[in-house]
């Protein structure tokens, strides 16, 4: 219910399909699906996912197999979940079987982070696992007070910067060496969002990355990128960007999954599916509120029935 409460606003803005389907022309089948198109373009679902979707469904309706616009309804949940699925592959946390699971936080400031690693903390400290926060965005003076709040409220362990000049990867590596000395189930680390450019910041990444695997050669786990939501395409860019200059550093930084936050605040929430179609990496989470609960695993089939309930 909270995913449905979530994505209240998408699922309004969603509403002009829905008529669609009430009023669906078979005789001129051709318009009505060049207005599904459009309307799912018009709901951030991306020109390429949006194509995509709607050629699949043509297919059909000229092969005779889907006759009603209820069957055309059905066929487009059926094609979003699939794409969800196929596409993005997982929506789990691959957590090993040894502890702990090292957790490689990224993304740009204001996306919601530190409130996502702080959900993330409670999440797993109230299922009764060890967790360790690491403090690794050296670069904002805030970050870390904030974070060390985070610790609080979810009774998580921080790791934090000894010194003005600590860097970050040595926060992260001590944070590692902490978890593993102490037998913690979990270790979050944030990082820094902002550097003068992208490459700089993926430079960054990179050492932080590779301290962690210096004092754990199989983590991290996951690296994960954390997206605001209501930036709608914006965040499409944003995502390929990364991945983009990723791949120019041979990939070391390479993204296992997405969170998505801030569902709860927009109507673009269709963005997660053009999302997962572009980049091929699962979402595994989404944000639907700034409350230390309002987080929630993201589930491919209920995402796909809160939006076409
Ligand atoms: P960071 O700079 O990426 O670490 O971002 P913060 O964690 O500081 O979050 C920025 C703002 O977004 C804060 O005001 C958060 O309360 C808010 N926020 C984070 N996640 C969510 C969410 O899922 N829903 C809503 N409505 N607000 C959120």
């Amino acid at each position: 219910d909270r995913i449905r409460k979530g994505t209240s606003k998408t699922r309004e803005k969603l509403g002009v399909i829905e008529e669609l389907f009430t009023y669906w022309n078979l005789d001129d089948a051709d318009e009505t699906l060049e207005e599904l198109e459009d309307a799912l373009i018009m709901s951030d679902f991306g020109p390429k996912t949006a194509f995509k979707i709607v050629d699949g469904i043509r297919d059909k309706v000229m092969a005779g197999q889907l006759k009603t616009g209820e069957q055309i309804r059905a066929e487009l949940k059926a094609s979003i979940a699939s794409l969800l699925q196929q596409r993005g592959g997982s929506s789990e946390l691959a957590l090993p079987e040894a502890k702990p699971a090292v957790l490689l936080v990224v993304g740009v400031n204001g996306g919601g982070k530190t409130t996502t690693i702080g959900k993330l903390a409670n999440k797993f400290a109230s299922e009764g696992a060890k967790v360790v926060l690491a403090a690794g965005d050296t670069f904002r003076a805030a970050a870390a007070e904030q974070l060390e709040e985070w610790a609080r409220r979810s009774g998580a362990e921080i790791v934090r910067a000894q010194g003005e000049k600590a860097r970050p990867d040595t926060v992260l590596y001590q944070a590692v060496d902490t978890a593993v000395k102490s037998g913690a189930d979990l270790v979050l680390c944030d990082t820094s969002g902002r550097l003068h450019t992208n490459w700089s910041l993926m430079d960054e990444l990179a050492k932080c990355k590779r301290s962690i695997t210096k004092r754990l050669p199989e983590a991290p786990h996951e690296v994960l990128l954390v997206l605001d939501g209501t930036t709608g395409l914006n965040m499409l860019n944003q995502a390929k960007e990364f991945n983009e200059t990723a791949k120019e550093f041979n990939e070391t930084v390479q993204l296992s999954g997405i969170i998505l936050t801030k569902l709860d605040g927009t109507a673009r929430g269709g963005a997660v599916v053009s999302v997962v179609d572009e980049l091929g990496v699962p979402v595994k989470f989404v944000g639907v509120g700034e409350g230390i609960e309002d987080l929630q695993p993201f589930d491919p089939l209920s995402f796909v029935d809160a939006l076409f309930p």
